[in-house]
């Protein structure tokens, strides 16, 4: 047996590679950051071309492995250059990524470490700092020191974390789902739904509440449908309001929202995902009046603070209440001290192994600082709002002025119907490929988005957008 141990031992030390051996991946994984950040500015937005992926199944896994080489150029034909590119400064599509090199760094230097992140106990640095990012975001919010949060793999899942801490805390028995009223609007991200249906709340009443002229939650509407709801013996549970909706930015009333909550006993929810980072921006403090009277709140890291994808933050103001609703303990888990300052993300979320995933977003903000992110994040809302006022310029009807970093705009042809013609418009943008758009339908009617979030979008790439949309309509 121990000969066979040996051998065995010298057969799998392959997974620990010589100095050489690591010099030689990291140089071929250096080569390919140069590369790939240089191209960024000139690349194709879009590679429907799906005929690369075959070299997944040429190039199967096997038995014996491949060079350092072989396998970049493999992870680049196959796997980073089909589909979009949201790392890249043209990609004004959905919600766009971006991806900061430091946070890339980070992710490299948290995998190396391995701490075991999930329990102050085993990792209690990396504990430390991802609470800290969770209490600068809820004081950027204004939210108390009773916060309690989680860093989690994006918005969904936050948004599910938050639906589940409702449910317990208002302690919504299975008989009372059927009359348990959740309230949203249009505008909400299909995310929540997914989350109540997954907390088992599928069976609640659903409420979609009419929208204002810019497309925000009707406050009025919502005091009118929860007094009704009452009247007829239903029980107002929950109101989903959001910062910054997905089809256009929209930022939903949330001092008028926050007095329903209060006076009914609901819970009071803001889906942030999107717009909550541009709380930073003195300039836009003003739309952000009232949210820091909910009761939860969740965040996109990986959105407005340009980190890889992979980061979401979820806020809950009575931070008990998450405690309460995630801490479970094991047997397995008895040496494990818990600690009263610093709660452990394995006691407030579902996830008990995790990636320290807080180290992409504590390392740019320590070596940067805020100041950068603040500025970053209010060129995208002026870049916006000079494109809302550009594309008029080149006769395209706009809907209403952007609130953070999200327009609609859509042109009018002569002799074509306009719903025809911009679905047209998006596809000829795509297949062109030196910006990337995508598109919404509001009440029957096609609009054009832009959504600046990358933040290595500038002007220069505003405008050869402008140039593009002039050369393709300039003659309709
Ligand atoms: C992106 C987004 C979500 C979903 O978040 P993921 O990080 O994609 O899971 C939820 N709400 C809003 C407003 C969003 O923009």
């Amino acid at each position: 047996m121990e000969n066979e141990i040996e051998r065995l031992e010298e057969l799998s030390t392959v997974l620990e590679p010589s100095i050489e051996e690591r010099e030689d991946l990291f140089e071929e994984a250096w080569k390919y950051t140069q590369w790939f950040l240089h191209d960024l500015e000139e690349t194709h937005m879009f590679h429907e071309d799906l005929s690369k992926l075959d070299l997944l199944d040429k190039v199967p896994i096997i038995e014996h492995g491949r060079s350092a080489s072989d396998t970049v150029h493999l992870m680049h034909a196959a796997i980073h250059t089909p589909g979009l590119n949201p790392a890249a400064p043209g990609h004004f599509g959905y919600i766009p990524g971006g991806g900061l090199f430091a946070s890339a760094i980070a992710d490299y230097l948290a995998a190396l470490g391995n701490k075991y992140a999930g329990l102050f106990f085993s990792a209690p640095g990396a504990v430390k700092a991802e609470n800290q990012l969770i209490r600068w975001s809820a004081k950027i919010l204004g939210y108390p020191e009773s916060t309690y949060g989680n860093i989690t793999s994006g918005g969904s899942i936050a948004n599910l974390i938050a639906v589940t801490t409702a449910r317990e805390a208002k302690s919504i028995a299975p008989e009372q789902i059927r009359k348990s009223v959740i309230y949203f609007s249009k505008q909400t991200h299909h995310c929540v739904q997914k989350a109540v249906t997954i907390a088992g709340l599928g069976n609640s009443v659903m409420r979609q509440i009419a929208l204002d002229n810019r497309f925000r939650m009707d406050a009025s509407a919502l005091a009118q449908q929860v007094k009704k709801d009452k009247e007829e013996g239903l029980i107002p549970f929950f109101v989903a309001a959001s910062c910054g909706s997905t089809d256009t930015g929209a930022v939903d009333p949330f001092d008028a929202i926050a007095d329903i909550a209060e006076a009914h006993n609901i819970w009071f929810h803001v889906d942030g995902a999107y717009g909550g980072y541009f709380a930073l921006v003195d300039e836009l403090k003003h739309l952000f009046k009232g949210m820091e009277r909910s009761d939860s709140v969740v965040l996109d890291p990986h959105k407005s603070l340009f980190l890889p994808y992979g980061s979401g933050i979820v806020l809950v103001r009575e931070g008990k209440k998450l405690y309460d609703t995630f801490e479970c303990s094991a047997n397995y888990l008895q040496d494990v001290i818990s600690s009263e300052d610093e709660p452990s993300p394995a006691d407030l979320s579902p996830e008990l192994t995790k990636h320290f995933r807080g180290l992409r977003m504590w390392m740019p903000l320590q070596l940067y600082g805020v100041a950068p992110f603040r500025n970053c994040l209010y060129e995208k809302y002026l870049l916006t709002k000079y494109f809302h006022e550009e594309v008029q310029k080149i006769g395209f009807e706009v809907g209403p002025e952007p609130q953070l970093s999200v327009g609609i705009y859509r042109f009018i042809p002569k002799n074509e119907d306009a719903n025809t013609f911009n679905a047209k418009l998006v596809k000829a943008i795509k297949s062109d490929g030196r910006v990337f758009v995508s598109s919404t339908s509001i009440d029957e009617v096609f609009w054009l988005r832009i959504a600046i979030v990358n933040f290595r979008t500038h002007k220069r790439h505003v405008d050869k957008y402008l140039n593009i949309l002039k050369e393709m309509t300039s003659s309709h």
